[in-house]
């Protein structure tokens, strides 16, 4: 699944336009996910099995205004541990960064400069290669962090990128931790070059003049966000979380469906509405049908909704699980809670050799 180069995804928070990256050791397995956001959690985690990786720990470029961190909720379900900076007042984290430190997984290490200016305890990640760096909010793609609050300082964001990010190889990537017009990566060459407000021949004076003139409100969710960071994303006891599905074990996929597996829904047939979205001639055809399952193809399965108030939880199955996936979506969106798609669809019901009803042979 994996190979045995370096894994790189980079993930996006719509919400934020935060990026999180995750970076991992395809021999090993072992992987870092830098800037997690709370709300994606179950996404990151996702992709982190089905990519067989194992998560050693989440890494923070900084203390972020505008998302809560998924630091804390991917310690409790996938036990990493929480890297952040040394500079900053966060508690309960379980490595505290300076500059020069590493971070190593599998044959792989990402190295810690210290680049503040835009918080006091903003880090920049570079790979061992120095073939690309994480540069948080400190340089942005022709952009820089605001410094205007969390103890930003223009003068010092200034020295952080000439000293830590321009001395970079021209070639190494830059990724931000944001950025609000769909641009995913720029490079040091580029920056230098072509940064409007700290490239060419700008100064650092330029620079102060430019960013004290910003006038950019105050991030939406700042109250919020600020204070959950400085315990890593770790949730007041109120915050009720989104718990996972109880009525069965369901496993949660990168494609945002949940999967339940045939053997439980054999041993469970009397408890659970199996609903069969397949086309007529397909659900009499010769692979057959779940014994009692009920039949709605897709097609007709918006106007039909009401046919399924059984109050039972509803198991949706097609022919491989593709159209069975987006009936759950639908039925979701329409208030059915319980929902769960049959993981590889009545092709694998066969294979494992499970009771059906009307096959041909
Ligand atoms: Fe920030």
């Amino acid at each position: 699944m994996r190979g045995g180069r370096l894994v790189f995804r980079q993930l996006f928070d719509p919400q934020s336009s935060t990026y999180t990256y995750l970076l991992a050791d395809g021999a090993s397995g072992e992987a870092v996910l830098i800037d997690p956001v709370f709300e994606h959690v179950r996404r990151d985690a996702a992709l982190i099995g089905e990519l067989q990786l194992r998560l050693l720990c989440t890494l923070e470029t900084h203390v972020h205004a505008d998302h809560v961190s998924g630091g804390w909720l991917l310690k409790q379900s996938l036990g990493s541990q929480i890297l952040v900076a040394k500079d900053t007042d966060v508690v309960g984290a379980d490595r505290y960064l300076e500059h020069g430190d590493r971070i190593v997984f599998g044959r792989r290490h990402l190295g810690v400069r210290s680049t503040p200016g835009h918080t006091a305890g903003c880090l920049t990640y570079v790979m061992d290669d120095e073939s690309c760096a994480f540069t948080g909010d400190c340089l942005l793609i022709r952009g820089a962090g605001r410094t205007d609050f969390q103890q930003g300082d223009a003068a010092t964001l200034y020295r952080s990128v000439c000293s830590q990010i321009f001395t970079l190889p021209g070639p190494c990537l830059l990724y931000p931790a944001h950025d609000y017009r769909g641009l995913t990566v720029t490079s040091v060459a580029e920056e230098k070059r072509f940064n409007p407000r700290l490239g060419g021949q700008l100064s650092e004076t330029d620079f102060v003049g430019y960013m004290r003139n910003l006038g950019l409100a105050h991030p939406r969710k700042m109250d919020l966000a600020v204070p959950a960071n400085l315990k890593c994303g770790r949730p007041d006891e109120s915050v009720a979380l989104d718990a996972e599905p109880a009525w069965a074990p369901l496993n949660y996929t990168f494609a945002g469906i949940w999967e339940i597996q045939p053997q439980w829904v054999e041993e469970h047939l009397n408890d659970v509405l199996v609903l069969d979205v397949r086309e007529p001639e397909e659900f009499d055809g010769p692979l057959g049908h779940v014994p009692d399952a009920y039949h709605i193809p897709l097609d007709s399965l918006t106007e039909r909704l009401d046919e399924l108030t059984t109050g039972r939880p509803i198991v949706a199955v097609c022919r491989a699980g593709g159209r069975s996936a987006q009936a759950t979506l639908v039925l979701q969106k329409a208030g059915f809670a319980d929902v769960a798609n049959l993981a590889g669809g009545m092709l694998r019901w066969r294979a494992q050799q499970l009771p059906v009803e009307g096959a041909a042979d």
